[in-house]
């Protein structure tokens, strides 16, 4: 039986004994009214114990409420962070850097008002880290660096290494 249909049941059997009372009272009948006093500890036992499961069962679906609101909240923390994610992925799009290079460039740079720059494809797409490439010059090549999972992208370019200042810097054991 339900808690609440179990209070009800219980307060009107508890109302049918006060009424059967009041009765003998009025008749003056002292063993009904012994008789009547037994059936009322018993409702008032019953109802006591109706009201504690009612109680113990609002304590439990209050419980449940706060947990579902609990959940509730994380989800949208969750849901909140997964839409700015695909809406700062949504701002880069794959590019060429050299021939079967790629990388991730701003689609339209100039609108955000900062400069122009490349993210390392896989810390974005496999970690969500917004990692801005960083320039690299090593060996006579060009290079775009990722600070974080170390990738070298080549950007196509090569410089001229000065071989006159590397054989100084040898030769004064700098290296
Ligand atoms: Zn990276």
């Amino acid at each position: 039986m339900e808690p609440i249909t179990a209070l009800s049941t219980a307060l009107a059997a508890f109302r049918t004994s006060i009424d059967l009372a009041k009765s003998a009272v009025a008749a003056r009948d002292d063993v009904k009214l012994a008789e009547v006093k037994q059936m009322l500890n018993e409702h008032i036992f019953e109802v006591t114990n109706a009201a504690l499961q009612l109680q113990e069962k609002h304590s439990a679906a209050r419980d449940e409420i706060d947990a579902l609101k609990d959940d509730k909240r994380k989800l949208s923390a969750q849901i909140a962070q997964l839409e700015e994610r695909s809406s700062e992925r949504a701002k880069y799009d794959l590019h060429e850097l050299s021939e079967s290079v790629f990388v991730l460039a701003e689609i339209q740079p100039s609108e955000a008002g900062g400069s122009p720059h490349y993210l390392c494809q896989p810390c974005m797409d496999n970690e969500t880290k917004k990692v801005v490439l960083q320039r690299q010059q090593k060996s006579g090549r060009i290079n775009l660096v990722c600070n974080h999972c170390n990738s070298v992208y080549f950007t196509g370019r090569t410089y001229q290494i000065d071989h006159r200042a590397l054989s100084a810097r040898l030769a004064g054991g700098d290296m």
